[in-house]
C-alpha cells in the first residue's frame, strides 16, 4: 500500500481526533489519525526516517479503527499503520519474547505442551514486569502499584477435550440437520475454555452436528498487528487451505471471538491485497464463516428457544461492544437480541469505546497506555449498575477484567456464549 495515497486523501477534518483512543490517552497532535497519517506521507516521500521514535509513535495506536469508521473519507489509518509496521518490523526485528511466541502460534503441538506447562500468555507477561522497570517508553506514565490479572493457561485446551466430530444423537431418516465447524481462537483455546464447552452444549441442544477441525491454527491477528507480516501469511494460507478442504461438508464455520472472526473475514483480504488469487480463496471462504452470535440468531431457532422458556435470571448484564465486532463487522444486536431474552440488559455510558486491549506490544512494551485506556472502561461499567459485563471477545476479556481489577470492581466478565449456555441449562432444572 502506497503510504501517500491514504495520507494526500486526508482533509485534516479532525472528525476522528475525539474518537481515537491513543489521542484521549495522550492528548499530542503527533499521536492522532491525522498526525499519523502526515507522518506516514512524510515517511513515504522520504522526509521521515523510521527512527526509535517514529516507531514509539507508530506503535501507540490501539487500532481500534475509531477513526476509520468516523472518517468522511473511510480512510483506513488501522491498515497503514500495520503495513508500517511490518517496516519497523524488518529494519528493527522482533523482541525475543514476541518471536517466542509467534513461533508458538504457527506450531500447534509445542504450544500444547507450554500450555500443559503453564507457560503460554506468561511469555508476555513476566516481560511486562521487567520493561516496567526497566523501560522509559516516550508516554511512559506511572501506574498503579498492583499485580496484573492475567489469565492462565487450562493444562487441557479446548481442541483437545473433544473429538472431531460431535454427534450425539442418530438422525431419522430425512432429518436434515446442519453441521458447524468451530473455529476457537488460541484464548478461548487454551485459557478461557469454558467458551468453546459453552458453545459445544448450545449447537448439541439445537441439534446441531458439530465439527472441531484439530488443524486450525491462530488466525494471525496478534502478528498482524504487530507488523509480523511472515507469520501472518504462514498462518493465513495455512487456514484457508484447512478450511477449503471442508467448507463444502459444513454449513457455517462459527467463532466466538470478534478479533479471530475480524482477521479471517476482513483483515485477510486487506493482506492479500497484493495477492489476488488468495484474496479471491479468502472471498469464497467468507459466505460461511460468521461470529458465533450472528450465526445463532440468524440461521437457528435459539432466540425462539430462549424466549420460550420465559425465565429472566437474576444477573444484570451490561455489555461491551468489541471494535472487531461492531466496528469491523457491524454486529451489536446479535449478542444483544440474545442475552437479552433471559437476561436484563443496561446499557454502560459509551458501549463503543474501546478497552483498550491494542495487541502484543501495547500488552507488554507499552502496558502504560493500555492501562490508561482501560481505566474509563472499568468505570462506566462499574457506574451501570451491572454484575456482568459481557463481550464476544478474549482479548476485551483479558483487558477488561484487568482494568476492573484495578478499579476495585466486583463485576464478571462471561462471553455471550457463556451466558446463553447457563440460560438454557436452567431451563434443563426448571
Ligand atoms: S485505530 Fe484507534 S488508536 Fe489508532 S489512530 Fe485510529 S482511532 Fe486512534
Ligand atoms: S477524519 Fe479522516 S479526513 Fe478527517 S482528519 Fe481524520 S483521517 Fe483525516
Amino acid at each position: 500500500m502506497i503510504f501517500t495515497d491514504v495520507s494526500d486523501e486526508c482533509i485534516k477534518c479532525g472528525k476522528c481526533i475525539p474518537t481515537c483512543t491513543i489521542h484521549n490517552v495522550n492528548a499530542d497532535e503527533v499521536t492522532s489519525p491525522r498526525g499519523f497519517l502526515d507522518l506516514l506521507g512524510a515517511y513515504q516521500k522520504g522526509d521521515l526516517e523510521l527512527d526509535k521514535n517514529a516507531k514509539d509513535i507508530f506503535e501507540s495506536c490501539f487500532l481500534c479503527t475509531a477513526c476509520t469508521e468516523i472518517c468522511p473519507n473511510d480512510l483506513p489509518v488501522d491498515m497503514v499503520i500495520e503495513q508500517v509496521r511490518n517496516d519497523i518490523r524488518k529494519k528493527y526485528g522482533l523482541a525475543w519474547y514476541k518471536r517466542a511466541f509467534f513461533f508458538l502460534l504457527r506450531h500447534r503441538k509445542i504450544m500444547d505442551f507450554m500450555a500443559k506447562m503453564g507457560y503460554v500468555f506468561q511469555t508476555c507477561g513476566f516481560k511486562i514486569q521487567e520493561k516496567q522497570e526497566s523501560m522509559k517508553p516516550r508516554f511512559s506514565l506511572p501506574i498503579i502499584k498492583k499485580d496484573r490479572f492475567l489469565p492462565s493457561a487450562k493444562s487441557k485446551t479446548f481442541l483437545n477435550s473433544y473429538p472431531e466430530n460431535i454427534n450425539e444423537k442418530r438422525k431419522t431418516k430425512n432429518e436434515k440437520r446442519k453441521r458447524v465447524a468451530i473455529f476457537i481462537g488460541c484464548l478461548a483455546n487454551y485459557t478461557y475454555t469454558n467458551i468453546g464447552n459453552s458453545l459445544v452444549e448450545i449447537l448439541k441442544s439445537l441439534n446441531c452436528d458439530i465439527f472441531i477441525p484439530k488443524k486450525q491454527l491462530c488466525c494471525g491477528a496478534p502478528a498482524y498487528f504487530t507488523g509480523d507480516f511472515d507469520t501472518v501469511d504462514y498462518l493465513a494460507k495455512h487456514n484457508i487451505e484447512y478450511f477449503e478442504s471442508f467448507i463444502d461438508e459444513v454449513d457455517a464455520i462459527i467463532i466466538p471471538e470478534a478479533t479471530c472472526s475480524a482477521m479471517l473475514k476482513n483483515d485477510y483480504l486487506h493482506y492479500f491485497h497484493d495477492q489476488p488469487k488468495w484474496q479471491e480463496r479468502v472471498k469464497k471462504l467468507n459466505g460461511k464463516i460468521f461470529m458465533a452470535t450472528q450465526w445463532l440468531e440468524k440461521e437457528t431457532n435459539l432466540s425462539e428457544i430462549l424466549e420460550k422458556k420465559n425465565k429472566k435470571m437474576s444477573q444484570i448484564v451490561t455489555y461491551h461492544d468489541p471494535c472487531h465486532a461492531k466496528k469491523m463487522q457491524g454486529i451489536y444486536k446479535e449478542p444483544r437480541n440474545l442475552i437479552g431474552k433471559n437476561y436484563t440488559i443496561k446499557e454502560m455510558d459509551d458501549p463503543d469505546k474501546c478497552c483498550g486491549f491494542g495487541g502484543v506490544t501495547m500488552q507488554s512494551e507499552k502496558f502504560d497506555l493500555a492501562f490508561r485506556a482501560g481505566l474509563p472502561k472499568a468505570a462506566m461499567i462499574d457506574e451501570s449498575g451491572a454484575d456482568i459485563v459481557s463481550a464476544e471477545c478474549s482479548a476485551c476479556r483479558m483487558q477488561i477484567t484487568n482494568s476492573l481489577h484495578y478499579n476495585d470492581s466486583k463485576v464478571i466478565f462471561k462471553n455471550p456464549i457463556e451466558l446463553i449456555a447457563n440460560a438454557l441449562k436452567e431451563k434443563e432444572t426448571d
